[in-house]
């Protein structure tokens, strides 16, 4: 059997953790951290970035917020 592997960008449509935007965020760049699959994106609808992570066995997800830019009111 052959199977055609496409190993293309994972243009996964995400829930953006900050605004709610669900939709294609920009993907920025990845990397390996720890194991895990770290894809950093950028809302493409408040701006904000955030990292998305990815177990390699692709059970485990976890997203990490961080806000690039923008004040703390507090
Ligand atoms: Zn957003």
């Amino acid at each position: 059997m052959t199977s055609t592997t496409n190993t293309s960008k994972p243009v996964e449509k995400l829930k953006c953790p900050f605004c709610g935007f669900e939709g294609e965020s920009k993907l920025l760049k990845t990397w390996k951290y720890a194991g895990w699959d770290v894809y950093f994106y950028q809302c493409s609808n408040c701006g904000k970035k955030f990292r998305w992570q990815v177990d390699p066995t692709g059970v485990k997800k976890s997203f990490i917020m961080r806000v690039g830019v923008g004040k703390r009111s507090r």
